[in-house]
């Protein structure tokens, strides 16, 4: 205070003989801002003392061009109560920063734990997959040469039960592999590079060559564009997408397929369509979930490629899911984030026409 009335002595005659109170002004803001409300207001109704017993003529607030003593005071009792609740609110502002901060550390702790425990079980289960084939091959091979050594010996019964243990066991291999892709789908997350999905289909589509050609499938694929991926997971899902294109289509029929991906704001939006048994809405979600299976009896198969291709797709911040219509075919979409590369030209009205041309006139 001593130095506020000193400073305002020695600057009256800067404002011919009027008194600004800014160094009353600052005295105040500094009491309250260090001090709290209490020392504010003792600050505040000193100055105003002070004011009125040494510059009562000639005071001019802060701000005003004329001013007195009395609205210094209002002044002052404001700004200690503005700057009061401003304290208020960054003591709970740091309050509730520090218990961010306590959670987000929580929270990293127990991902970092849940991390860890994800990658051992996926340990776990990849030796384990591993290690099941093989007794399993063993088995095949010894049941086919029991049959050989034998085949004078045994009855037509006995050779159907050998050739049922065979099958049984390469069904068993089949479900190992997928379980083993499954695993492998997950466990290494972060290799990706940027990907030409144009050849990641080719590649695809080769490994299929054999089934392509037996059930003369025919794919049409339009340009697609680059994307950010695992390229090995991304084979897998669209593998996973034209396999069941062809293997859910009546014999009777050619299965047509059609690939193609339109841009949207972040995304690229892919669509395998197909002209096979389609399914009923009402189980669509319930297909991309782990051994989940509608035509059981009828096809071969693990139910693990729809839920391979849902973890891939996810890993990758994309969404997948079907639009179907019993007899009539499926649409198989998936999304994939945009990535800065060289993108296709690809147009909504190939998506529009993957949506709602018959089957039959892709190819
Ligand atoms: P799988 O084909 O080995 O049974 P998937 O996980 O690939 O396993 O598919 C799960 C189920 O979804 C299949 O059993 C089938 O009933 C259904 N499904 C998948 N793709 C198609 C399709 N293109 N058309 C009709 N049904 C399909």
């Amino acid at each position: 205070m001593a130095i506020a009335t000193g400073l305002t002595f020695a600057i009256q005659s800067l404002f011919h003989a009027r008194a600004p109170l800014i160094f009353y002004s600052i005295a105040v803001i500094l009491s309250a801002s260090t001090g709290g409300m209490i020392s504010g207001l003792l600050a505040t109704g000193l100055s105003v003392v002070l004011t009125y017993f040494l510059f009562r003529d000639n005071t001019l607030a802060i701000l005003l061009s004329q001013s007195s003593p009395a609205l210094f005071a209002v002044f002052g009792i404001a700004a200690t109560l503005i700057i009061e609740k401003l304290h208020d609110i960054n003591a709970a502002l740091s309050r509730a920063k520090a218990e961010l901060e306590a959670t987000n550390q929580k929270l990293s702790e127990r991902t970092e734990a849940l991390f860890q425990a994800n990658e051992e079980l996926q340990r776990f289960a990849y030796s384990l997959a591993h290690d099941l084939n093989t007794p399993l091959r063993s088995i095949s091979a010894l049941t086919d040469l029991l049959v050989q050594r034998n085949k004078d010996r045994i009855d037509d019964s006995s050779k159907e039960c050998a050739s049922l243990i065979v099958s049984t066991v390469l069904r068993m291999q089949r479900l190992i592999k997928g379980l083993l892709d499954y695993a492998t789908a997950v466990e290494k997350p972060d290799e990706r590079t940027i990907v030409d999905c144009n050849s990641v289909v080719e590649r695809a589509i080769a490994d299929m060559d054999s089934v392509i050609k037996l059930r003369e499938a025919q794919i049409t694929v339009e340009p697609l564009p680059q994307v950010r991926a695992v390229e090995s997971h991304l084979i897998q899902v669209f593998s996973n997408l034209i396999n069941n294109g062809i293997k859910y289509c009546p014999m009777t029929r050619i299965p047509v397929i059609y690939i193609c991906a339109v841009e949207e704001q972040n995304e690229w939006k892919f669509c395998v369509k197909d002209n096979g048994i389609g399914l009923d809405m009402k189980y669509a979600s319930d297909i991309f979930g782990m051994f989940k299976r509608l035509h059981g009896g009828e096809y071969e198969g693990t139910g693990i490629g729809l839920a391979l291709c849902k973890v891939v797709v996810q890993r990758h911040s994309g969404r997948i899911w079907v639009e179907s219509e019993t007899g009539k075919g499926s649409s198989f979409y998936f999304t994939l984030p945009k990535e800065a590369g060289t993108p296709v030209s690809a147009s909504a009205s190939k998506m529009d026409a993957a949506a709602t041309s018959e089957p039959s006139r892709f190819g």
